[in-house]
């Protein structure tokens, strides 16, 4: 019978290699080019040093220094794969930038090199040194070319008025400062809570030059504006894109629906009590309610706040007869699509092998809300269980999961990181042996999900499944 059995399973992987040689496999990922980062690595070393050497007068010193460290911090993003090295997703944002003229010109003879990250966190930011990084999680949001133009444009213009360089100053000249130093000469009396009281004052006197006073903001969304204007992109897209930005800590899925419409079996039926606190949660129950106290915690997060006040600003410098002018592309509408539907993937890779298990999951339950049904989604829901499995098997799940807090995390999120806190390994290996079952059915040519069943159908028991998964996934 077991031979049989075993006949069986041969003739299903032959005729299971026919099909997948016919089909495409499902790495729908950038290549990474190794001597791309080390050539802007260098690139950015030379220019961040030159410009450091130039430092002159009050706190030059400590000013080098600081940006010293500011350029060692910028040069960690070279360090993990975060950076997308694809030539054609590189070029696509180099042909929007050559559109820029009246912002390019302001810089001119220096240039202006532009990175995209991986991260999903929907930010865009200039570390200094002539450079502006653009996260994927942004990129993969603006509407159109014309509201990327914009990002651009203001991120530009944080640099042209050099406000990393007064946040600085500033912060240079607050811990030189008479209350500063009594601050801390009074701290050093306490005969309590000095690791507190430190702490507080820091936080308080704390320099991030990516994050910017609500005045710089509308300054760089001023000046982006006047460049704007002067090229053939819309002017109204600015406004939207702002609208867009407003929008962008909401929640885009139900983590609940998600789970009962993909990830529900028949054999394993999702449970009620996966999405709230239970006893094994640390925290209390969760209240979402955007309360003026969480949503100025909210905003205190965005290294661009404010964007209502933003918008009614941005209202008050374009005309409304400027709004309906201009262009929404003028590069290539595929293009950018094409280069969104990319780096949705990097988003699901790079939080899962780079940043946390928890995130990685998110962004895949969030593509599968969208309809967004592809092999690397799926093989991405079937990676996350199975590293939360391995965790909790090996207690290391902290590592690699956020924990829930209502007051920092939309409701989406939290329930998933709940869900992480209160599967149990045999829901994990269960949910995640049907789930990966029936992605196969649809994408029998992705290797990733073949590797993925190996492990989860041997977590789930099933040895003899789990050694045929393991076979096909060595052949691809
Ligand atoms: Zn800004």
């Amino acid at each position: 019978m077991l031979r049989f059995h075993k006949a069986l399973l041969t003739i299903a992987l032959i005729l299971y290699s026919c099909l997948v040689k016919s089909q495409d496999q499902c790495s729908l990922l950038f290549q990474h080019n190794n001597d791309t980062i080390k050539e802007w690595q260098s690139r950015l070393q030379q220019k961040g040093l030159a410009a450091i050497q130039t430092f002159k007068g009050e706190f030059a010193e400590q000013k080098k220094w600081l940006y010293q460290e500011k350029l060692r911090s910028v040069l960690e993003h070279f360090d993990k794969p975060e950076l997308v090295t694809d030539t054609a997703a590189n070029n696509y944002i180099a042909a929007v930038m050559s559109k820029l003229t009246p912002a390019l010109k302001a810089f001119a003879p220096q240039e202006i090199n532009v990175y995209i990250s991986r991260t999903g966190i929907p930010n865009a930011f200039t570390p200094g040194f002539h450079s502006v990084f653009i996260n994927a999680g942004l990129l993969t949001r603006v509407q159109n070319e014309a509201q990327l133009a914009f990002v651009l444009c203001h991120e530009m213009a944080h640099i042209f008025l050099k406000h990393g360089e007064e946040a600085a100053d500033q912060y240079l000249s607050s811990i030189q400062s008479k209350e500063f130093k009594q601050k801390v000469a009074a701290i050093k009396k306490q005969e309590f809570g000095q690791g507190r009281a430190i702490e507080e004052l820091f936080k308080k006197f704390s320099f991030d030059s990516r994050r910017h006073s609500r005045f710089k903001e509308t300054a760089a969304d001023s000046l982006a504006i006047v460049w704007l204007s002067q090229t053939a992109y819309s002017l109204g897209q600015v406004i939207s894109c702002l609208e867009v930005l407003d929008s962008i800590d909401t929640d885009r899925c139900d983590t609940k629906k998600v789970f009962e419409q993909y990830l529900n079996a028949e054999e394993y039926p999702v449970k009620a009590g996966y999405f709230g606190t239970t006893r094994r949660s640390v925290f209390g129950a969760a209240a979402y309610d955007d309360d003026t106290e969480s949503l100025k915690m909210k905003d205190s997060l965005r290294t661009h706040p404010d964007c209502r006040q933003r918008i009614a600003y941005a209202g008050t410098l374009i005309p409304e007869a400027a709004r309906n002018t201009g262009s929404k592309f003028l590069i290539d509408t595929a293009r950018l699509y094409n280069l969104q539907q990319r780096l949705s993937n990097e988003v699901i890779e790079f939080a899962l092998s780079h940043e946390k298990t928890s995130r990685g999951f998110f962004y895949a339950v969030e593509q599968l809300a969208a309809g967004d049904r592809n092999a690397f989604v799926a093989s991405g829901i079937s990676r996350s269980l199975n590293q939360l499995h391995q965790a909790q098997k090996v207690h290391t799940l902290g590592r690699i999961t956020d924990l829930p807090n209502p007051q920092f995390y939309t409701k989406a999120y939290n329930e998933l990181l709940y869900f992480i806190q209160n599967a149990t390994l045999t829901d994990l290996a269960k949910i995640n042996y049907y789930f990966t079952g029936s992605a196969l059915k649809k994408y029998p040519g992705c290797k990733e999900l073949a590797g993925s069943m190996a492990a989860c159908a041997g977590n789930a028991g099933k040895a003899e499944e789990a050694a045929y998964w393991k076979k096909i996934y060595d052949q691809q």
